[in-house]
Parts: structure tokens; sequence; C-alpha cells
């Protein structure tokens, strides 16, 4: 079955008693039990599961071709779930321009928890194959990137992983399943924060695992996930099942107008560079060709000028908002380093922009008219 297909039914039927066509929310914290104790739906206590977490956790393997998934209150929550099953003496390796939240929670919290993490340039696979170490437990791959746009040869990274004994985990937020499925190349997790496209309108938060194979790795991060309570609320598991159901053209549409504007961008004399994997001239352009159906909507550029022609790009924009975070259907701005804040390692005359469903036309106007002043 196509992906729109699957994206539209995943998770569904509703209620057979109710004729439900659209999932109902359930808002129960705690369920009842026959007379022997067994739980009359299955659900006994809402942080081990809930109905609408529960539909949300059968839709997404449709999504990502998976066995199970796991769904949880943030992206952030559904990473260090993952990062929570490693024992003390564990090293892992991340992209040297992993989404900063993880680089910040591998600075302040694994030294803690006994963990090593070392971050490398994964786009160059011998730096991956070369920061490897017998005791490498989790390879934690992030393509494209955020918010420089890197593609990780998915097939090589997750092949080097493997061979050593190491999980492969991608995060593959920007991508969606719409456009690259990781564990249709050997990875054992890909990770979505869900608060970006599979939500898709800037109202919800959350984050998702799915997991290739139901196995040892599923259950430990589960036990994570119910002891350690950071799991999806009903009201946020509903409006990404929702948002479920309108991803494939959403997203179609978005890296579209991104393909637009990278063009746009690419001619402009005020921008030094364009991160953009759809464009040929982007260094990852081969192997995202090779790994993804369409090149997605973000994309980040370069001002000329520097740091205060860029900031000045950003306060002129008159259609695009000044916001952090990505993936809903209005387009957003950002200066990326300031963002970051005092450890960013961003460059700071980049832009990230997070493309909408604007008609691309306007949003090339807004920000020409931005860079020409
Ligand atoms: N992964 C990527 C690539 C992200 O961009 C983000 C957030 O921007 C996250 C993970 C974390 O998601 P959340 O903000 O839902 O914790």
């Amino acid at each position: 079955m196509k992906f729109e297909t699957r994206a539209v039914h995943a998770g569904l039927p509703g209620d057979p008693h109710t004729g439900d066509v659209a999932p109902p929310l359930h808002l129960s914290t705690t369920f009842a039990r026959d007379p022997e104790g067994i739980p009359l739906g299955g659900h006994t206590y809402i942080r081990e599961s809930n109905p609408t977490q529960t539909q949300l956790e059968c839709a997404l393997p449709a999504l990502e071709e998976g066995e199970a998934s796991l769904v949880f209150s943030s992206g952030m929550a559904a990473g260090v779930a993952v990062f929570q099953t490693l024992s003390p003496g564990a090293h892992i390796l991340l992209p040297d321009d992993v989404y900063h939240g993880f680089r910040s929670a591998a600075r302040d919290f694994l030294p803690k928890w006994g963990i090593h993490a070392d971050f490398v340039a994964m786009d160059d696979i011998s730096k991956l194959k070369a920061g490897m170490r017998p005791e490498t437990r989790l390879v934690w791959i992030e393509t494209p990137s955020n918010p420089l746009m890197k593609i990780v040869d998915l097939q090589a990274a997750i092949e080097i992983s493997r061979s050593r004994g190491a999980i492969a985990v991608v995060d593959s937020t920007f991508a969606t399943p719409v456009l690259q499925n990781p564990l249709n190349h050997g990875a054992d997790v890909v990770m979505h924060a869900t608060t970006k496209y599979l939500g898709g309108h800037s109202d919800v938060q959350g984050g998702a695992l799915i997991f290739r194979r139901k196995d040892a790795l599923y259950e430990s991060v589960k036990h994570v996930q119910h002891l350690l309570g950071a799991v999806a609320s009903p009201f946020n598991s509903w409006l990404v099942l929702r948002g479920l159901r309108t991803l494939a053209v959403r997203v179609r549409a978005q890296s579209e107008n991104a393909l637009a504007i990278a063009r746009s961008l690419e001619r402009n004399s005020k921008v030094s560079v364009v991160h953009y994997p759809g464009l040929e001239s982007d260094p990852g352009h081969t192997i995202a060709r090779k790994q993804m159906s369409a090149y997605g909507a973000m994309l980040s550029f370069r001002v000329r000028e520097g740091r205060a022609a860029a900031l000045s790009v950003v306060r002129r924009v008159k259609l695009f908002t000044r916001a952090t975070s990505l993936g809903g259907v209005e387009s957003l701005i950002e200066h990326r380093a300031s963002s970051e804040g005092p450890h960013t390692t961003t460059p700071q005359d980049l832009i990230r922009l997070s493309i909408g469903l604007e008609h691309a036309d306007d949003l090339i106007a807004d920000l020409d008219q931005a860079l020409e002043n």
C-alpha cells in the first residue's frame, strides 16, 4: 500500500461500537478491571498506556515500516529515553551538527550517568569509522541536520554501527516518514519530534520512537517511558494522529516551496551559501537523492555581510514569522545562533527557514525585499 493511503488509515478503524470515523479522545487516567483484576480494555493507568496514545503507537509503525513505536511528551524526551537505556561506561557518537538540545543533553547529563559522548562529522563516513570505539553502544544519526542541513549516508553509517555492535538511531524529524525511511536502511530506531511535521500545525509537543523490531531494545525503552513518565498525553497523541492524515500532502507541497526558495536564494548576490540538499550544488545532494524522495521544507542560508546583516534580514521580513521551531503550515525565520545561545556552534551569519504552505512566490518576494534593504 502506498504511503498516502497508509497515512490516512493508519491506526484506524475506530470503535466498532460507536462507528467513529475520526479517532476518539480518551481522557481517563485510570481504567476498570473485572473481579479477577484483569483490565477490561487492556489499560490500567495513564502513565503506562491510554487508548488514544495506543492508537498513535499503532499508527506510526505503518508509516516507517517498523514493528512497534513509543510516544513521548517531546522529541527530547523520546531521544533521551534511548540514552537512558545505556549503562555507565558506554560511549556514544553524535553528529557534529546534531540538534542543539541533544548536544546540551550530552554535555550536561551524560557524564553524570557515566556515559561518554563524542561528536563527529558523520557526513564524512571515514570520520564516523575513526570515531567508533569498542565500547560504542549507540550511533545517533541526524539527517538532514539542524541547522546546516548536512546529509549522512544512512546505508553506510548504519552498516558501520551495526558491524561494531552499536545500535543506530536516526533523528528523521526534518525528513519525515514521507521522504525518508531509515528503518529500511537497517536502522534500529527512527525518532521524530512530532512537535514538528507530524503534528504539523505548531500546536502540539511530542516525540516518537519507531522500532525496526519489537525486541529487547523496545522493551527497555518502554520501561523508561512507563516508569520515568515522559509519556505523550492523550490530547497530544490525538493531535498527532490528526496531523498524520494530511502529512503526505503537506510535506510534498512544503518541499516544493522550499526548493523554489532555495533556488531563488542561490541566485541572490547577498547570499554566500544556501544549505539545502535539493540543490545540485549542495555537498549532500547525491546521497540525499539516493535516500530521500524529496528534500524537505527546512533550509538555511548565510548572508554575505555577516551577523548584523543576517539580523537585519530577520528584522525586515513581513510574511515570515520570527520564531523558533518548524514543521507547521506557516513559514518561520530565525537567526539560529541567537536561538541556540552562548554554546552555539552555528555560524553567526546563518538564517534558518521553516517553509510553510503559503505560495512560494510570496515567500520569495518577502525574502528578496528583506535582503535588498
Ligand atoms: N530533533 C530535531 C531535529 C529538532 O529540530 C528538535 C526540536 O527542534 C528536536 C529533535 C526536539 O524536539 P522537541 O522540541 O519536541 O523536544
